[in-house]
């Protein structure tokens, strides 16, 4: 029996890196078998499957006896298994890591000669799986499934890091806007129909979330009734327009039991010079003007400091500036 070693596929996990766990589970998890497995990883995303190549690209040649398999047992939301195909004598294992994606691993033996016992290699998944919905736990908000208060800290903070090398790199930085939600009245709802009926809501709203943004935004519970949202790549007339349209969509979607149902937005442009508050105080403020104009609209800190209807958040003087 190969030791597994649960320390560094713990701190591998947490990165998560399709890529990484694909040399995890290959070198250290089954380090013995290193040689004689061969592991694929599929990834859905836009409803449909793509191979992840090791160069880090995306593959859509796979076989039809495999795409059968990840479409038929794996194709719906939610899905957590794994499952043994004696036809492709392979392996099969669904996880969500930490994004909205989905991955399946498909782990077959390289070497007829030396069969992988099976024992063992049921040990390895559920080990995977249990390691992944151990961070699902730890990351995701048990009634919506997004990310929750915990991992938008750390996510916000890796953003930020990340974002000023970016821009030190000067090339491919491309803008990214930060946003924050709020539900209309959503006391009203509670109060009328009960706590449950608001837990629907929540989780309804945050079904049209995921599927109104795209794979590689992030989605946050920030708290109560209040949403946050990184978007990627997306100019601030662009992200103007895609808020806009989410929150038609939203005031325009039949909830069960409630008539309706509107959102208040303020975003902000993410400005790498910033701190987590300051961004969150700035797009806070934007939404606070929609709280206590219209609600039920979206406005962008940036041009309502130009426009002199909110006020500038100052960012915190630096050390530096205070001692000299
Ligand atoms: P506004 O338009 O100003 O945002 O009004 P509001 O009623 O939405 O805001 P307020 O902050 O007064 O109330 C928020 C309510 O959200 C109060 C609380 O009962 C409810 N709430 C917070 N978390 C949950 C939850 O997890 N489930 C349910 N059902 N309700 C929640
Ligand atoms: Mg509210
Ligand atoms: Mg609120």
């Amino acid at each position: 029996m190969v030791e597994c070693k649960y320390y560094s596929f713990y701190a591998l996990a947490k990165i998560n890196d399709p890529e990484l766990l694909y040399e995890a589970f290959r070198q250290q998890i089954a380090p013995g078998h290193a040689d004689e497995i061969e592991i694929e990883v599929f990834e859905n995303s836009d409803k449909s499957w793509h191979r992840l190549t090791r160069s880090g690209g995306h593959d859509q040649s796979i076989p039809a006896e495999v795409r059968v398999v990840l479409d038929q047992r794996f194709g719906a939301r939610d899905l957590e298994s794994w499952y043994y195909d004696s036809d492709i004598e392979g392996w099969f294992c669904s996880y969500r890591p930490l994004t909205s994606k989905q991955f399946v691993l498909l782990v077959k033996s390289g070497d007829p000669e030396k069969l992988i016992e099976e024992d063992y290699l049921q040990f390895l998944f559920h080990f995977y799986c249990h390691q992944l919905q151990m961070l699902q736990g730890t990351y995701r908000d048990a009634l919506t499934g997004l990310y929750n208060r915990r991992a938008f800290n750390e996510k916000m903070q890796q953003l930020l890091d990340r974002s000023s090398n970016y821009v030190r790199r000067a090339k491919n930085f491309e803008p990214t806007i930060y946003v924050m939600l709020d539900i209309d009245h959503f006391k009203a709802i509670n109060d009328r129909l009960g706590h449950l009926f608001g837990d629907e809501v929540l989780l309804l709203l945050a079904r049209q979330m995921s599927d109104s943004f795209r794979d590689n935004d992030l989605l946050f519970r920030y708290g109560g009734e209040e949403f946050a949202m990184v978007l990627m790549d997306i100019t601030p007339e662009q992200a103007q327009q895609s808020l806009q349209r989410f929150r038609e969509r939203i005031a325009g979607y039949p909830f069960p039991n409630v008539d309706r149902i509107t959102v208040s937005i303020g975003f902000t442009l993410f400005d790498k010079t910033l701190g987590i508050d300051e961004l969150v105080r700035q797009a806070d403020n934007a939404l606070y003007y929609c709280k206590t104009t219209t609600r039920n609209a979206v406005h962008s800190y940036q041009e309502l400091v130009e426009q002199g209807l909110i006020p500038a958040v100052r960012a915190p003087k630096s050390p530096h500036l205070e001692t000299s």
